[in-house]
């Protein structure tokens, strides 16, 4: 790739960058994506409530609600043509008081009206029909029957393995450090030394876009973390919709989720910090978490809990999306400030952003044939449950396993793995199996000499060999 020119190079392999991605290989260009982590999804895609947004609750009129408003009609072909686990389970937003329901009906459903998302009000006994486990004190709730649960990591992973299939290049662990501009192109200078030339830039670096928008002198908008913190629990609750809170003017609140692979995800906090890193959980956080749903479904107050973790969202100085070329120079084009919606919302993102490119100068003519659907191979975990059970929590064998490790976009890490096959996912969190992975990890030894990283660069497991 060095010597050749790209038409368009996207930074960042976040479920934004990845559905950008996706959509550029269906056109007749040379085009790659570099994502500094080792694998795709190691940023916020990859801790989230994992919920397809109608947008409902959207600001009016944002950029952020065009792309909401845009992806509504995307996400039914896509989660056929990606194999994406996706459950049509809707979402209710709960009133516990006759003020809040008052701001259901003078905000939400208005605002609902606003962005054209169907709403419709629930009477208590209806909705206790539907989800038992609700507090008693509900008055109601407003239904939003479109929202969705999904598993965002397939859903990012699924478009890089599309986007490969059409001729797209994914270079992982490849940050881009610095950009130079040339008369017509940008050169970007990775970590590792290598450089890559290119026509257009697509700056989907998540919570570091802003950083990436500065290498080429553009300081127009700032992006600072605020984290979510999570709990997942395997118990049963007895609901079937996404039980959602009336925000206060203090706090958005937090809601109780099924998750599409099983069990309940609970959360997230709203805090805003400025350690782009800090992705730490803490008592206090947990503790919000659980008292909130509590108001919503008492029994989580006291659950047992298999996992908790934290994600941090990318928030724009400018307060909406940013989605526009670079004023300092028009072959960047930013894809930034994905805050709160970046999951639901990137098919659109995707399909305003290649809108810019083209508006810039870029030429799209369709491939002929392109591959619109990741074929079943993909989609599944590879058919081969054969050999030796490694995760005995999710009965994943090592056959699966091996599937996983062989599909276009290369895995060398145990979160890649867990998340590729769900081994580790289940009660003991990988307490049995993470060394039985990470010997078939390094057996397999895509990733060279260097022993198995969990997730991120530099996250070595074990030290091998040490005295
Ligand atoms: C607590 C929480 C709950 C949420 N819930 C939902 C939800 O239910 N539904 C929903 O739709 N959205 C939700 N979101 C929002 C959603 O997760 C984000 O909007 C979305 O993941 C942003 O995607 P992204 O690709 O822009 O960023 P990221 O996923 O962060 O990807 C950016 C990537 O860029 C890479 N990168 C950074 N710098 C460089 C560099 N120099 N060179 C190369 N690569 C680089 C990073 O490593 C990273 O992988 C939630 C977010 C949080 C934190």
């Amino acid at each position: 790739m060095q010597r050749k020119v790209m038409d368009v190079v996207v930074v960042g392999g976040g479920i934004v960058g990845t559905a950008i991605l996706r959509k550029l290989s269906f056109y007749d260009l040379t085009v790659a994506l570099v994502e500094k982590q080792p694998d795709v999804c190691e940023g916020a895609s990859k801790a989230n409530s994992g919920i397809i947004h109608t947008g409902f609750d959207a600001k009016p009129q944002t950029v952020e609600a065009e792309c909401l408003r845009l992806s509504r009609e995307l996400w039914p072909d896509l989660v056929s043509q990606l194999k994406i686990p996706y459950i049509s389970c809707g979402a209710v937003m709960v009133a516990t008081s006759e003020e809040e329901k008052e701001i259901i009906f003078s905000t939400y459903v208005p605002n609902a009206q606003a962005n054209g998302v169907e709403v419709h009000w629930m009477e208590a006994e209806e909705l206790r029909e539907m989800n038992p486990a609700v507090s008693d004190q509900a008055l109601g709730g407003l239904v939003i029957s479109d929202e969705a649960i999904c598993d965002p990591f397939w859903a990012t992973r699924a478009n890089a393995e599309l986007a490969v299939l059409n001729g797209a290049e994914v270079l992982l662990g490849a940050g881009v450090e610095r950009i130079e501009q040339e008369v017509d192109h940008l050169r970007l200078v990775l970590d590792d030394g290598r450089e890559i030339l290119t026509r257009y830039v697509v700056n989907a670096a998540g919570l570091w876009a802003d950083e990436i928008a500065r290498m080429i002198g553009d300081d127009s908008f700032t992006l600072t973390p605020r984290k979510g913190q999570f709990l997942l629990t395997e118990e049963q609750v007895d609901i079937t919709q996404i039980i959602l809170p009336v925000p206060t003017k203090i706090s958005k609140g937090v809601l109780i989720s099924p998750v599409v692979f099983g069990g309940f995800l609970l959360g997230p906090t709203a805090e805003d910090q400025e350690d782009k890193w800090d992705r730490s959980t803490t008592s206090e956080g947990l503790t919000f978490v659980s008292e909130g749903c509590s108001k919503l479904v008492p029994q989580t107050r006291n659950m047992s809990t298999i996992r908790q973790f934290a994600g941090l969202r990318a928030v724009c100085s400018e307060g909406d999306f940013v989605i526009r070329p670079s004023s300092q120079n028009q072959r960047m084009v930013h894809a930034a400030g994905i805050r709160s919606t970046g999951v639901s919302a990137s098919p659109g993102i995707a399909e305003l952003v290649v809108e810019k490119l083209e508006q810039a100068g870029l030429m799209l003519d369709p491939k002929s044939d392109p591959t619109l659907e990741l074929p079943e191979l993909f989609g599944e975990a590879d058919g081969s449950e054969t050999g030796e059970i490694i995760c005995l929590c999710r009965s994943i064998s090592r056959g699966e396993l091996l599937g996983a490790l062989s599909r276009p976009i290369r895995c060398t890490t145990v979160d890649g793995l867990k998340r590729r096959t769900g081994a580790t996912l289940g009660e003991c969190q990988g307490n049995c199996c993470i060394p039985k992975i990470m010997d078939i990890l390094a057996e397999q030894s895509a990733m060279g000499p260097e022993q198995p990283l969990k997730g991120l660069r530099h996250s070595h497991v074990a030290m091998r060999g040490a005295k």
